[in-house]
């Protein structure tokens, strides 16, 4: 026996831990040159994890979004931009594992993705309609068997570095606005016209810039159904649970800092009570309601995927908005404190304990989907739905 051979854990987190290794080491220089993370992204597909969503019989490892949204979590503690990239493409995903595996090109797709590690983007933001996510201007032209598209994508996350970006747009030129399909289409069928540059607060990493889509493909790439179930069944609950998964890394990463510095100062002077150690208390308290939020919702989506009434409806729709706005919202004032916490040595660059980055990254999750948006959008469902009033049920 060769005892000199060491056994690589290969358990989901220990793959994430990982890539988290990597992504630590390049955070820094991704935030302040606003470049794409190549080297956590090469990261994610050694490890080989950007199919895992995917069914078995379709060349993945069928793993659930809770599953996913840990790896977020882990990822989001080194690197939000790169935890970000892995979310986007991971909600991608879920749109075809929900409605692609009984097309045909769609299954041979998911493999490609398995097999080759393919990274996918997303384009519904537009010039015009911003981040109304369930209204498009762009219509598919479709022509025969091709299918052709023009969109002034004003947000392209990653728009250079993906192999392959799913694009909603109208299902004709006379649909109104909400009658939406969504199309896969790969690298070599599209063009990118940069139009705007993605010079930003946070999130720098992402690299989201603007682009003019031009692209045709065979109209098999279309999705089945209409954009509307898509969003409903699949792409707007993974978005909200995926996203709050990383910002609460985000959040998560600010304590850890915030608690080393307080064990630091406690141990500098043995028998006093250290600052800042009934603010971290305080913060342990916030972090375990967002986790405890996060979890539910996640909870609730995966019981909901076997019902689909259940999946379309308002309560779960409010269930999965209020995760929403509650995360993106609490993880602010969780990193503000560890701030206060970590004074002058949180506030400066390049210091162990510096928080600039986690401050501005979290900052853009009131706006990715614009919270005011959502609240709006829940407003008008609660002038008819009932607000739940129980514990259980
Ligand atoms: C890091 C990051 C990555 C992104 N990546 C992508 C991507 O890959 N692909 C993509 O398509 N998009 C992407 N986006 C865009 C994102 O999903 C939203 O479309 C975008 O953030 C919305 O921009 P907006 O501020 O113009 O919002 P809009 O929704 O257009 O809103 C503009 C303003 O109007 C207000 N407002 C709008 N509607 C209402 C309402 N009903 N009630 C009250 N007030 C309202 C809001 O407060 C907001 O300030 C990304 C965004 C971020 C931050």
């Amino acid at each position: 026996m060769d005892l000199s051979s060491k056994v690589v854990d290969q358990s989901l987190k220990a793959r994430a831990t990982r890539v988290a290794a990597i992504a630590a080491i390049h955070a820094e220089d991704v935030d302040k040159a606003g470049r794409f993370p190549n080297e956590a992204i090469d990261a994610l597909k050694s490890e080989r994890l950007m199919g895992i969503q995917i069914p078995v019989d379709c060349g993945g490892e069928g793993r659930s979004t809770s599953e996913i949204a840990e790896l977020c979590t882990i990822i989001a503690q080194s690197c939000a931009a790169s935890a970000m990239i892995f979310a986007m493409h991971q909600i991608k995903v879920s749109s075809l594992v929900s409605h692609g595996v009984d097309t045909g090109w769609h299954r041979t797709f998911m493999r490609k993705i398995c097999s080759e590690q393919l990274l996918l983007g997303s384009a519904t933001t537009e010039g015009g309609i911003g981040g109304n996510l369930r209204n498009s201007i762009c219509a598919i032209e479709v022509d025969g068997d091709r299918c052709r598209l023009e969109k002034d994508a004003t947000v392209i996350s990653y728009g250079k570095h993906a192999d392959a970006i799913l694009i909603t747009s109208r299902s004709h030129k006379d649909a109104p606005p909400t009658d939406q399909v969504m199309t896969a289409f790969l690298k070599d069928q599209y063009t990118l016209e940069q139009t705007h540059v993605w010079d930003t607060l946070g999130m720098r990493g992402t690299c989201s810039d603007g682009f003019l889509f031009k692209g045709e493909a065979p109209a098999e790439q279309i999705l089945p159904k209409p954009f509307a179930e898509i969003a409903a069944q699949s792409m707007l609950a993974s978005s909200h649970l995926l996203w709050s998964a990383l910002w609460y890394g985000i959040a998560v990463d600010a304590f850890t800092k915030a608690q080393t510095f307080v064990r630091a100062a406690a141990r500098k002077a043995p028998g006093t009570t250290p600052p800042g150690l009934l603010q971290l208390a305080e913060m342990s308290s916030q972090l375990q309601v967002i986790r405890s939020n996060i979890k539910a919702g996640l909870g609730n989506y995966e019981q909901a995927l076997s019902d689909p009434d259940r999946l379309s409806s308002m309560g779960f729709a409010v269930a999965m908005n209020n995760v929403k706005i509650a995360s993106s919202e609490m993880i602010l004032p969780v990193i503000h404190q560890a701030l206060r916490i970590c004074g002058i040595m949180g506030y400066k660059n390049g210091t162990p304990f510096s928080l600039g980055r986690h401050l501005r990254d979290a900052h853009s999750a009131e706006l990715m989907i614009s919270n005011d948006r959502i609240l709006g959008n829940t407003a008008t469902m609660l002038l008819v739905h009932k607000q739940e009033t129980g514990l259980l049920g």
